[in-house]
């Protein structure tokens, strides 16, 4: 039977996006269905509003060293409504320049929430049906509550996008990528900021040292750590909140509570039993090393999956499946073993591939780990308390590098070509033959030994 279309794609977010524009560029005829702001979680509540706020908070600590360093920069206070202005402006700009792209590639575009009614079929809210031959699931994730009394007073990531100024005092539950990055960028914009982690450290996973040195960093800057303590409870007390812990102790009052607590996949209301499409406990979609789901004609990419969620992850499986499906291409699979990231903290914190703790369990004492702990030339002349720490692991007799781990200014843009190399499989030796690029932070990679 002939269908409407050759792709259907649900979800005009990174990974939806990418998709679309891959198979319309091997003339696939595409329909693309997104109820909300194209660019999905990445575009509008988080990747990009995420960094501006950071760059702000970053401009902030600037002024402030510049004061030290004899600018005449006088208060330094953020309006934050004309910032949220030129944040939005530009986040408009993305909105059209999309639009152009999908006119253009001959996408159409139904601004339609759908579900499945059957494996080739999708229902709009209006009522209309659409089909194809395949159908790509891109419907990312949302952020999650835990199952406390008062956790609906609280503010997750997207509310933050609505607020208008630092609130007074805040309190943040978590300790992953979210709740680092928002803690930071409050206290850095003048709010006091107390961050409630249930485990002994931020940032499971990441490296160990770099990690406890952020944490110092934090605390330097005036956020104040919570580490071990539940979150049990959140309370109204007149307009402000207070929090109750798994121990019994009372936190707050605060302004605003702000749970970064994980996400979870959008996969509830999508009719997936009617597509035969199978989920994993947490909700995710299933799907093979080529993003194929359970069900022959249906795919899944990004967050609705258990792929890490990071929007390069979710376009480079969208890229490559659409090359698969419509370009021809037999090898088009993606290697997730070795993805740099960066958790946008102040300083921002870098990192590929193995901690020194995964290296040790994998490679035993075969393992080399080299650091370099440092001030740069502008905290040093401000005389801040921060303190960068560059890390690298290494393998074997030859020395091969297998994880790099970035906390410093710039880690941000240092990490992404050493992160080429490293998937090149370059040793210490060949890091220590290239001659350093001085005075500058990154020259610490190439100097360790
Ligand atoms: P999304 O971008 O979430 O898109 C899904 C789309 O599907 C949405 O637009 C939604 O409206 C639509 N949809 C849902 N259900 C339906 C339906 N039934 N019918 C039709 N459409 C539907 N990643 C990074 O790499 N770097 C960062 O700095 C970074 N910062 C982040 C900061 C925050 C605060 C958050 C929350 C995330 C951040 N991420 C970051 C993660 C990144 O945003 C996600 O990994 C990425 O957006 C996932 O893309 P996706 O296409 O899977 O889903
Ligand atoms: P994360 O998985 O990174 O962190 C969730 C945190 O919440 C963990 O510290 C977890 O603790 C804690 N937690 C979970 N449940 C509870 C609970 N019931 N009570 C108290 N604490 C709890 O999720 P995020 O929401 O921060 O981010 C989601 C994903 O989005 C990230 O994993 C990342 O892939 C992506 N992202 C990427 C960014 C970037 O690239 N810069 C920025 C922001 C998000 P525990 O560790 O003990 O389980």
């Amino acid at each position: 039977m002939q269908q409407d279309y050759d792709l259907i794609v649900i979800g005009g977010g990174s990974g939806g996006l990418a998709g679309a524009f891959r198979a319309a560029g091997h003339g696939a005829r595409v329909a693309l269905m997104e109820p909300s702001a194209l660019g999905g979680t990445c575009v509008n509540v988080g990747c990009v509003p995420k960094k501006a706020m950071w760059l702000a908070a970053e401009v902030g600590r600037r002024i402030r060293m510049g004061r030290v360093l004899g600018f005449d920069a006088a208060s330094g206070a953020l309006d934050w409504p004309t910032f949220v202005t030129h944040r939005e402006r530009y986040i408009h700009n993305i909105h059209q320049s999309y639009r152009r792209r999908l006119d253009d590639a001959s996408i159409v575009h139904m601004p339609r929430r759908v579900r499945f009614v059957d494996p080739r079929t999708v229902e709009c809210d209006d009522g209309m049906r659409v089909s194809a031959e395949r159908i790509l699931i891109a419907t990312g994730g949302h952020a999650l509550r835990p199952d406390i009394p008062g956790a609906a007073l609280a503010d997750v990531s997207d509310d933050f996008f609505n607020w208008c100024e630092a609130p007074g005092r805040v309190a943040v539950v978590g300790g992953g990528y979210i709740a680092v990055e928002l803690a930071g960028v409050l206290q850095s914009l003048g709010s006091h900021v107390e961050l409630q982690v249930r485990g002994d450290r931020l940032l499971n996973g990441f490296d160990a040292d770099v990690v406890a040195q952020l944490a110092d960093d934090y605390r330097q800057a005036g956020i104040r750590l919570h580490l071990g303590t539940d979150t049990a409870a959140i309370e109204a007390d007149g307009g402000q909140f207070r929090l109750r812990d798994g121990q019994g102790g009372s936190h707050g009052p605060f302004d605003k509570v702000l749970l970064a607590t994980g996400r979870g996949p959008n996969t509830r209301d999508l009719g997936l039993e009617a597509a035969g499409v199978d989920t994993d406990a947490k909700g995710h979609i299933r799907v093979d090393a080529g993003h194929a789901t359970s069900r022959e004609g249906i795919y899944a990419v990004g967050d609705v999956t258990a792929d890490i969620a990071l929007t390069p992850v979710a376009i480079a499986a969208a890229r490559r499946l659409m090359d698969h499906l419509f370009g021809g291409r037999e090898d088009a699979s993606l290697d997730l073993a070795q993805v740099a990231t960066v958790v946008f903290s102040h300083p921002p914190l870098g990192t590929i591939g193995l901690s020194e703790t995964d290296a040790r369990e994998r490679h035993g004492d075969q393992v080399h780990v080299y650091t370099s702990g440092f001030r740069p030339m502008l905290e040093a002349l401000t005389d801040t308390p921060q303190r960068s720490l560059f890390k690298l692991v290494c393998v074997g007799e030859d020395r091969r590098v297998v994880g790099l781990h970035l906390l410093g200014e710039s880690a941000d843009e240092i990490l992404q070509g050493f992160a080429v190399a490293i998937r090149k499989g370059i040793t210490l030796q060949d890091l220590n033959d290239t001659i350093a690029i001085h005075p500058t932070s990154a020259e610490e990679v190439v100097l360790m030994r």
